[in-house]
């Protein structure tokens, strides 16, 4: 009988090393050779565009469409100098994934003739037919106009033959119908506020602007061992699946040898990331087997949003060519790590500071202190928002259990930096410093960096981490657009920084001196944002009783964080930095349920599939093995099966059991999907989908990996956990 198990296994196993396409040697021969930067703009615009061009990413401002046709001609012509012959906007919808519609340079005009064409108005907007994109009910299909507009602060460059040009999308009215959008508005939020702050210090900063570096976890299966797994294929995740023997028990994978095959798909896709201008840095074996992770040297928000799209698909192209398949998803495995995507940010100004890195001088460090205690606020007024930001279906399977941070927004910041803090707090008050005391409170901030250097301290356990020169947002799913936590920090961090500068204005206007007003400004938010420092181990139980203590509110569900989109509060500070009105909040709630229940949906319908299609046939074939062999051992020894064939007989009825159970459970599971269908009101369905429709589809694994236990290996047909964990 035909096992396609152990086709796939023999693929695998008869698989020939890929060569690398091309390895240069001097990744710097090769970097950005595919995108239009600055110094390429200088070559193909006249001094006059390019400097419009240059004016208005500095400043956020228009293009105008005279100066947008020479920067399209000069775009054209670069491009088609590159193999170009296409062009498209590339742009964000709220799916975690980002979009595309080619359109050809090539125009044949009547006469027959024909020409390459690429204008202003193509450059500058493009109308694509958007109804079939999450839109949260902003747009209803009749009106499915959206509109895609480029984005000039963020490069455009060239796939596979085609110009890629950075967009946002927007509805017909107006409404952001991605992440770029509001992303955009929530740095001009931060921004402003930042600028304000540092003014405080430093006349010369005029601009700020917050820094991502992502850190991408990922997992590499083979091919065919893929192609045999329908759940892979439509989930990105394992339904089922005993844990193998040996998973990460021994701790041998993590920053170990990084296996021939992976190096070669690693090699290949880093320099296809060269040539597209992103600086990846880092590569290691991360602590499950087959999971790797990727990061690059930080960059400015927005753009450090697009190469992380732009790389998450470059490397799903590359691993094809490896016979590779390249997974994403938070928990493609029971029982052994997930992936993440930390996120570390922090801000910088446009003359070379690292806001949250501690300077040289007591007043640099007074600043460092005042945007440190900013953030520590931002997460502690808008924590749960936070948290909500990278709320999903997927990420779901990873958050709490033992491996990533709980739901609980803590804040670490070493056991030093926590002490000088508490310091800070004793010793300021309302009162007017002595001379002496603001000397010695001065000195001490003073001795900050001295500290940080010899603060090796980690803690790996919490979700917002303080390390060094920026905080660490841990609790990014990895198949995650990092958008949405940068929105939501960028913004609750302009929030702080706007109280800040405000309260520090009214001490002045009191009297009070204006580095004395900073100091008693940084002791009011230290007070204020003592609840969310948390030092200890973040997965432990006595945190989530002490968290409770404290008032930190954590939702106990997925579905339930989603409601932190429609908080009175989160509404209020979209709407007061204009990030992202209550329509478009709304929307954004709708289509994180809508979106929850979909992959629930199908995850439970697959599940269904392969347990009627996969499973239950083989359990079928192998208790007919069984009877059989029951029955042949009464032929020979008729009075003696009780005896001889008691172990027999009880294997038979153990099947027959969780045959039995898969069966019912799936029924049960089928009638709680088509009962909650009916329900028109979306979070609520999506509510019953993660209580009872998730309650069944574990019932059901529970049975299948038992099986898988029981079954002749001969006939299981589906790649096993120590088959697609196998070293590749
Ligand atoms: P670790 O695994 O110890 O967290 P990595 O080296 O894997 O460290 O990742 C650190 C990430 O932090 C890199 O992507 C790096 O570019 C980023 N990073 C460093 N400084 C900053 C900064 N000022 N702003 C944002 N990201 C930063
Ligand atoms: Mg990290």
């Amino acid at each position: 009988m035909k096992n396609q198990r152990f086709d796939a296994l023999n693929i695998m196993h008869s698989r020939k090393p890929v060569a690398v396409s091309e390895v240069a040697s001097k990744k710097s021969e090769i970097f950005g050779k595919d995108v239009f930067t600055l110094a390429q703009m200088k070559r193909y615009l006249s001094k006059s565009v390019y400097e419009s061009v240059v004016e208005a990413i500095e400043h956020g401002r228009r293009i105008d469409r005279s100066i947008a046709d020479q920067v399209a001609e000069g775009m054209k012509v670069w491009a088609m100098e590159r193999g170009a012959t296409h062009y498209t906007h590339w742009f964000q919808p709220l799916n975690d994934s980002t979009a595309e519609k080619h359109d050809a340079f090539l125009n044949p005009d009547l006469d027959g003739e024909s020409f390459e064409y690429f204008s202003g108005n193509l450059l500058s907007q493009q109308e694509p037919d958007a109804s079939s994109f999450p839109s949260g009910g902003l747009r209803n299909t009749f009106e499915a106009r959206g509109y895609s507009a480029w984005d000039p602060s963020s490069p455009a460059f060239i796939i596979d033959g085609t110009l890629c040009i950075p967009s946002i999308f927007v509805s017909y009215t107006g409404e952001a119908l991605d992440f770029k959008t509001p992303l955009l508005k929530s740095m001009a939020a931060l921004d402003k506020a930042a600028v304000d702050v540092c003014q405080l210090f430093d006349k010369d900063v005029t601009k700020v602007f917050p820094t991502l570096g992502w850190e991408q976890e990922y997992f590499l299966v083979d091919e065919a061992l893929y192609n045999a797994r329908p759940d892979l294929i439509q989930t990105g995740r394992t339904l089922m699946g005993h844990t193998a023997a040996k998973d990460q028990q021994l701790e041998d994978h993590y920053w170990g040898a990084i296996p021939q095959r992976v190096e070669a798909f690693m090699k290949d896709f880093e320099d296809a990331a060269y040539r597209l201008g992103i600086p990846v840095k880092t590569r290691h074996n991360e602590v499950a087997p087959n999971q790797f992770e990727c990061a690059p040297q930080f960059e400015e928000v927005n753009i450090a949003v697009d190469h992380n799209l732009l790389l998450m698909s470059v490397m799903r192209n590359i691993a094809t060519k490896h016979h590779l398949k390249v997974l994403f998803h938070e928990k493609p495995f029971a029982g052994i790590n997930g992936s993440g995507k930390h996120c570390n940010w922090s801000m910088a100004t446009d003359n070379g500071q690292n806001l949250l890195a501690p300077g040289r001088t007591p007043k640099s460090n007074i600043q460092f202190l005042a945007f440190f205690v900013c953030t520590l606020k931002a997460a502690s007024d808008y924590g749960s928002l936070i948290m909500a930001s990278i709320a999903s279906e997927t990420n779901s399977h990873r958050l709490g259990g033992n491996e990533a941070p709980p739901a609980i927004m803590s804040v670490f910041t070493g056991a030093t930096l926590n002490r000088m803090l508490d310091s800070i707090e004793a010793r300021i008050n309302d009162k007017k410093l002595t001379p002496d005391e603001k000397t010695e409170i001065k000195l001490d901030i003073g001795k900050i960096p001295e500290i940080l250097l010899d603060n090796t301290d980690r803690n790996r356990t919490s979700p917002f981490a303080f390390t060094g020169n920026r905080f660490e947002f841990r609790a990014t799913g990895s198949s995650c657009n990092c958008s949405m936590p940068m929105i939501v920090l960028n913004t609750a961090v302009a929030e702080e920084l706007t109280q800040f500068n405000e309260s520090v204005a009214e001490l002045v206007e009191k009297g009070v001196k204006k580095d004395e007003a900073i100091l008693q400004v940084i002791r009011q938010f230290i007070i204020a944002s003592k609840n969310i420092r948390f030092e200890g181990n973040g997965y432990s139980e006595e945190w989530i009783a002490e968290a409770s203590k404290r008032g930190l509110r954590s939702a106990n569900n997925v579905t339930e964080a989603f409601k932190e989109y429609l908080r009175p509060e989160s509404v209020a500070l979209f709407k007061k930095f204009k990030v992202l009105n209550e329509v478009e909040l709304n929307a954004r709630y709708e289509i994180k349920n809508e979106t929850f229940l979909k992959k629930v949906q199908i995850e439970s319908r697959i599940a269904a599939d392969m347990a009627a299609n996969h499973i239950i046939p083989t359990a079928i074939r192998y208790q007919n093995v069984l009877i059989e062999n029951i029955k042949g051992i009464n032929e020979v020894f008729p009075s003696q099966l009780e005896a001889l064939a008691k172990d027999e007989i009880e294997t038979l009825k153990e099947i027959i059991s969780h045959v039995n159970a898969i069966r019912s459970a799936s029924a049960v599971m089928v009638e709680t999907r088509h009962k909650l269908n009916r329900n028109p009101d979306i979070p609520e369905r999506a509510k019953g989908y993660e209580k009872d429709v998730r309650a069944k589809m574990s019932e059901m694994r529970e049975h299948i990996d038992a099986l898988e236990m029981i079954i002749d290996d001969e006939l299981w047909p589906l790649p096993k956990y120590r088959e697609l964990l196998a070293t590749l």
